[in-house]
């Protein structure tokens, strides 16, 4: 017998992507991590990215930054090389607040084959034990811009402490605020020994061992999970927690593997999960029977389909995803309600075809592809806003649910014409 989609013919394409790198990962990770320092070795390519991902200004001097490969550098790889050393002492002189410091490559760095795992390796000798030098990739190629955090947390394992004693390990960079709430939850059934990766600070980072339980915070984290099995940790298999229903099964699962009993769950959690059902109830309004279409962009279009046809009343057309990681992904496809077609990687032109074929109330997509989109008429979400949003736990619920429906309540207020009230509803 089948399960949800566990079963559903995964459609898998492989054509021309339309993704923002793995370097956008460094606007939330650089806010995450006080004390971490981001050197993108690229281009000013690299460099403009950066810059308008980030917002328009930046007015303190911040915790990211781009070594600029010149056209001189293609040439000589030992200058390349002689240039990122003066440009790290430089760096470190100046901000001695910087503990750790991540080398990232980018897609030039990698056309002219500069080692930075060699490059991490000298620099840690020549900076440690103030400053801890790490590497990893967020080049553009055959990537997806959620897999900068994923390279830079697997990059982040193989040097964390080790432990024998059991602990619980929180994976994924979400805002502080969010983060405390699912460590008072947490604290709430007795559970002891909490820690997250990343840390807020370096001091703060994590131990792991083989009695080190963990659960995934996000989706796309499979290298970083990977990493940590290798280190011995094992895996706590559950959804994520999006809406008060995957809140409830991920806090379920570790609440098991921690063994606290029902009673002590249920009373910590009913509170939440009312607030819950009724912040998204709001929303659900504007969302129950219309149809949902995701491109694959953000690595969350799994959870949110789970959660808005369970949660939301809405059905999914498509779920297209840029990577399908069966392992993380079981529960989520189990929950997910059969019907929609589930697709892997990316051929824009064929997706689009079938938007347009489908009609879709609301396409969940990339920035480049929405505006096209919305010419033809079509009511888009950007999904990159739903890596930027806190939309995780308990109290992120309705928050989450109001995303979606935002853009269905401004197209129905354009469509009656009333113009002014659409422009109140987009300043909200
Ligand atoms: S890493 Fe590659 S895709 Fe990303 S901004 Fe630099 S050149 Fe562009």
């Amino acid at each position: 017998m089948s399960v949800g989609c566990t079963d559903t013919p995964v459609l898998r394409e492989r054509g021309q992507h339309e993704v923002f790198c793995g370097l956008t990962g460094i606007i939330w990770l650089h806010r995450k991590m006080q004390d971490a320092f981001f050197l993108v070795v690229g281009s000013r390519t690299c460099a403009h990215l950066l810059q308008s991902a980030a917002g328009v200004m930046i007015f303190a001097e911040p915790r990211f930054g781009t070594a600029i490969l010149e056209e001189g550098d293609l040439a000589g790889l030992k200058d390349a090389n002689d240039e990122l050393d003066r440009e790290v002492a430089r760096l470190l002189e100046r901000r001695p607040d910087i503990r750790q410091l991540f080398l990232v490559g980018s897609c030039p760095s990698e056309v002219i084959k500069l080692d930075l795992a060699r490059a991490a390796e000298r620099l840690s000798d020549a900076h440690a034990p103030h400053v801890r030098v790490l590497n990893y990739s967020g080049s553009g190629i055959e990537t997806t811009f959620t897999q900068g955090e994923d390279a830079c947390l697997a990059a982040m394992v193989p040097k964390l402490a080790a432990t024998d004693a059991p602990n619980l390990l929180l994976v994924g960079a979400l805002p502080d605020v969010v983060e405390d709430q699912a460590r008072a939850l947490l604290a709430a059934m007795g559970i002891e020994r909490v820690q997250v990766l990343p840390g807020r600070r370096a001091d703060q980072d994590p131990q792991v061992g083989p009695n080190t339980r963990y659960a995934l915070l996000q989706p796309f984290l499979g290298d970083t999970s990977d990493a940590l099995d290798r280190r011995g940790a094992t895996r706590i298999p559950a959804p994520f927690p999006f809406g008060e229903e995957g809140t409830t099964l991920w806090l379920r699962a570790v609440a098991n593997a921690f063994g606290v009993d029902a009673d002590t769950f249920d009373r910590v959690t009913e509170a939440p999960r009312a607030r819950a059902r009724k912040a998204v109830a709001a929303a659900t309004e504007t969302l129950a029977g219309k149809r949902v279409f995701f491109l694959p962009d953000s690595q969350l279009e799994l959870p949110l389909a789970r959660f808005l046809t369970r949660e939301c009343g809405m059905s999914a057309v498509e779920v297209g995803t840029p990577f399908l990681h069966s392992r993380i992904m079981a529960e989520e496809l189990a929950l997910l309600p059969e019907g929609p077609r589930i697709a892997e990687g990316q051929d824009v032109e064929m997706q689009l075809d079938r938007v347009r074929a489908d009609r879709p109330d609301l396409t969940v997509c990339g920035l480049g592809l929405a505006n096209p989109l919305e010419r033809e008429g079509l009511t888009t979400k950007w999904a990159i806003e739903l890596v930027f949003t806190p939309v995780h736990f308990y109290e992120q619920a309705g928050d989450l649910a109001a995303l979606f429906a935002r853009p269905i309540r401004r197209k129905a207020l354009l469509a009656a014409g009333r113009g002014e009230a659409a422009i109140a509803v987009a300043a909200e």
